[in-house]
Order: C-alpha cells, then structure tokens, then sequence
C-alpha cells in the first residue's frame, strides 16, 4: 500500500511503478461495489489528500483534492446557497475522485445528472508518470499518453462505429469508457470521468456546483404490481421529478415490517419534486398525485410532514447498511446495478425476480426508479455447499436479460472486477475492442488497474469473492477492527489507523 501524502508523492509512484513493471491500484475510501479498488499490486491510498478549496460564489465552482469526501464538498457549497447535486447513499464516505473515476450517481441524479456533467477539471497523473490538468472547453494538453491517444482517435473510432448503438438508451451508464460521449462532444475529460483509475489517477477535480433547492416536496405512491410502480416511475419522470426511488415488498418487509406498507402492497415509489415556493409545489404535488393514480398507484400520501419525509429518505439511504446487517444470510452486490431503457423496467425487474424464485433465492430491489435502474441485493445462504452455483447462474441469467433488454450492467458503480469479464457479454465486439485500444494508448504497460475495463485472461466475475467460507480466515484482530468498521458505516476511516500506533 503506498500513501502519497501529496501529488509528488503519485508522481513518484507511477514513475516507479512504470520501471519496475508493478501494476497500481488506485483507491479513495474502497466503497465500490465491483472490486474497482482491490487487486494484486501496490493500493495507491489516495485519501489523504483531501483539501476542499473554497467555493467560488461567481463562477459556481470549487477545487478539491481526489480524497475529499462528497458530503464535505457539498456542506460547503451548502454554506454559500448552493449544493453538490450528485447525491450516492453513500455520500458521507466515499471520497470525490472515487466518484469522478466510476462516474457516480444518485436519487437526484433524474434531475442532474451523474459525475460526468459536473467534472469541469481533472487534475491527472497519466501512466508514464506525466501530469495535465484535463480542462472541459480547452484543447487537452499534449501529454505523451494523451497525444498517443489523439493520434489513434480516428482509428477508435471507426472501431467503435461497428459498435451501432450499444446501451443508446440507457438514461445512466458507468460501464466500458464512455467513448459515444467523448466522440460526441470531442471532450477528453468525458472520456476520463468513469475510466475507473486505468487510464489516470486523479490528484485534484474542480467541480460545477448548482443553486440549492428553494422549495421540495415528498410524495409517496404505493403500488399492487411491478408493472403500476414502473408506470408511477415514467409519470414521476414525465412530471420532472427531481428523484423517484422504487423500495420494493422484500425491502419493506425486512426494513420495516407488512403491517406498515400494507399487505397487498408490492412497491412503494419515494417522489421528490423540487419548486420554486409553496403554492407551485403544491400545485405540481395534485397533479403528480392524479398521474400517479391514472398508472395504477393503490395510495398517494402527498401530505408527507418535514419530519416524516427526512424518515422515508433516510430509510432508502439506509438500504444497502440495514441489508448488510441481517442475520444468518449476506446479502450479496454482484447484480446489484442494473439499468435498462425506462420503458424496459418492468420486464427487468420481472424478468429479475423470475431468476430468483426459480433459485429459491430472496432478492431485495430498491433505487432508481425514475431512471430505470435498481439495485438488486440477493440474500445468499453461504452455508450451502453450493451457494456459489447458484449465484452464478442468477448472474448469468441477468446478464442476459440485461443484454436482451438493452440495458447496462452498471448504471453508476463501474465495472471494477466484478464486471469487466462479463462485458463482452453486453457490449458488442467492436466496442470491447475499441476499449482495449483506449487501454493501450494510454498505458500500453497496463500499469493502471490493470483487469478493470479490459478483460485479464482467466478471470470470472464472481471468482475472487471475499465472503466465501472456505477461504482461510483473514486474522481476528484485522476481521474484528473492519467488522467494526462496517457496522459504524465507517468506510472514509484511514485503513491504516486501524493498525495500533498510526495515524
Ligand atoms: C452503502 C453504500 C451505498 C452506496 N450508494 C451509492 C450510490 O447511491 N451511488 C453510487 O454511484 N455509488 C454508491 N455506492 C458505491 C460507491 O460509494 C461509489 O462507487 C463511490 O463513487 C466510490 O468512491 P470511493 O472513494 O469509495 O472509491 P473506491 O471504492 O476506493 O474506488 C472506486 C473506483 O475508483 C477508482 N479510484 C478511486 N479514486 C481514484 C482516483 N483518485 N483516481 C483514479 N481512480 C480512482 C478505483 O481504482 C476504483 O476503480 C455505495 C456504496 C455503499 C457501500
């Protein structure tokens, strides 16, 4: 593990890194769900570098180191009257450049968008040891690995242009390297959000802040099927909802019990609208209420009080933690991010829960309805000889449905490990060769995460997965501090601190 305490500190690194042939990992906080910051080679620990510079009231923009943690940036622009409108659940860990590498994203991403749009500038340390600030707006500078990549993007291109319309319909994608995006609008930093530390590691980021909401009002619809909730989500989106989350029966039932959702209800639907003051918002929330109604919403609880809103967001945000904590079963992350074309949500989530029951398997489904994509957690019994089996076909059975539909595997966690070995599953030849040739333009030594994005020979998604009970135990005093570490959703804590006498 090597800890830059700051950007000379990379530098010197990549420079070793690239003579010595050893490969890098680069890593914030290590909340990714798709093994993204894990791997044989040396961690690069980028945490400590965490300045947050101040906001610029004018220009709506702000610096900050890769290692600031989101909820930072954002109280900070929330001092001045504005806000950093990316919002993931996991905004009170997971650091910035973690964020702009796996091009992130959140509930009130319906209305703004994931990572990529609010990147105005990457600080970047490339694969030879050189540095370039990567600025949107600006001709990018000629730094040997970007010069090498400018020099082939007319042969990539014509590669990619084999690739028809993979994922076109897609409202977010954190999968492959957005190189519909980069051709499209000629900007590298679009390329180099979401490239998952294997083209470059981040050292600073400036960031677009936006004006903070003025007036917001909750409502909650339930729903007697799928299919209702996935229509509620489309008029939620038509109505310009500002987040629409989807909590389904399972995650109800374990989160907070039948007799409180009501018994014949299968999803519930958490709606945000955002207004200018008090008499549109509750204009806007009737005729959501009547939209909501017409595609088959059971109940429409539009009088949500301050307090009872703050309860059922702080419940969606507590998903993931309340599903880690149950008991006798782990609740796995190796489906948990698909996303297809809006008007494909119920077939996916059908389709989902169809592969599950044919295994026997509890899946919980919670996220983002309104953009299409969910999170699926199945509850796996680990004690079963044959857990993994059995969730390797769940995976492959997805994959399909994912491929068939149109969809993506990863609307905003990334490829990481999990994923890259399956990508060639939902994304054409051409685009999976025009990736591997963006790889090698910028680290032809494959010194930057190397099995991220372009594939490693040998590898499966589910193969090197932590939980399995057959691996040896890691030592107790290590299982005890990271148990601990988990429960207190304390993932930002510097890993090292964990070890008696460092700090
Ligand atoms: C409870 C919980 C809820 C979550 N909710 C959301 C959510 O709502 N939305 C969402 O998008 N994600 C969510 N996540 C996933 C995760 O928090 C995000 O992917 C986050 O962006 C990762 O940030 P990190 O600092 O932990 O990055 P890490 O996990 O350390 O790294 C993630 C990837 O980015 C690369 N990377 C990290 N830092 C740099 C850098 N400076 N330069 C280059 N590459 C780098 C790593 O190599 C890795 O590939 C959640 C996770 C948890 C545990």
């Amino acid at each position: 593990v090597a800890v830059p305490a700051d950007v000379e500190d990379v530098v010197s690194v990549v420079l070793w890194a690239a003579k010595s042939g050893k490969s890098l990992i680069p890593r914030g906080s290590g909340s990714g769900m798709a093994g993204g910051a894990v791997g044989p080679g040396v961690i690069v620990d980028l945490s400590r570098l965490a300045a947050i510079g101040n906001v610029n009231v004018t220009s709506h923009r702000l610096r900050a180191g890769p290692g600031a943690i989101c909820k930072s940036i954002d109280d900070a622009a929330r001092k001045v009257g504005l806000r950093f409108p990316v919002d993931p659940s996991s905004a009170a860990f997971c650091t910035i450049g973690g964020m702009a590498s796996t091009n992130a994203a959140g509930p009130h991403s319906l209305k703004f968008g994931a990572m990529r749009g609010w990147v105005h500038s990457l600080d970047c340390v490339f694969a030879d040891g050189s540095r370039a600030f990567v600025t949107r707006g600006e001709s990018p500078p000629h730094v040997p690995p970007v010069r090498n990549f400018l020099s082939q993007a007319d042969r990539i291109r014509q590669t990619w242009s084999g690739a028809g319309h993979d994922h076109a319909r897609v409202r977010k994608d954190s999968s492959g390297y957005a190189l519909g995006r980069y051709f499209d609008t000629g900007e590298l930093i679009d390329l180099l959000v979401g490239s998952e530390g294997t083209l470059a590691i981040i050292v600073g980021v400036e960031l677009g802040l936006a004006p903070a909401a003025k007036e917001t009002s909750s409502l909650l619809a339930s729903f007697g099927s799928l299919d209702a909730a996935a229509n509620g989500a489309l008029a939620a989106r038509g109505a310009e909802a500002s987040a629409c989350e989807l909590l389904d029966k399972t995650f109800l039932d374990l989160a907070v019990s039948a007799a409180a959702h009501g018994e014949n209800t299968v999803a519930v639907l958490l709606i945000e609208l955002e207004t200018d003051d008090d008499a549109s918002g509750k204009k806007s929330a009737a005729a959501l209420r009547a939209a909501l109604e017409a595609a088959g919403a059971t109940t429409v609880d539009v009088a949500l009080t301050a307090q009872s809103e703050k309860e059922v967001w702080d419940l969606r945000h507590a998903a993931s933690p309340i599903l880690s904590r149950l008991k006798g079963v782990t609740s796995m992350q190796f489906i948990e991010d698909g996303a297809v074309p809006p008007e494909k949500l119920s077939d996916y989530v059908l389709g989902v829960r169809d592969a599950l029951s044919r295994r026997s398997i509890t899946g919980v489904i919670f996220g983002h309805a309104g953009d299409a994509h969910v999170h699926v957690n199945p509850l796996i019994d680990l004690s079963k000889a044959d857990w993994r089996v059995t969730a390797e076909g769940l995976l492959d059975d997805v994959v399909a449905l994912t491929a068939r539909l149109g969809g993506t595997l990863c609307g905003e966690h990334g490829d990481g490990r999990l994923r890259t070995p399956l990508m060639s599953k939902v994304w054409s030849e051409a685009a999976v060769n025009a990736f591997a040739e963006v790889k090698r333009a910028f680290d032809p030594a494959m010194t930057l995460n190397p099995g991220v994005k372009v594939p490693l020979a040998g590898r499966s998604a589910i193969g090197a997965v932590k939980y399995d009970p057959s691996l040896a135990p890691i030592p107790k005093q290590a299982r005890k501090a990271l148990d601990d570490l988990a429960e207190r959703r304390a993932y930002s804590a510097f890993r090292l601190s964990l070890i008696d006498g460092i700090s």
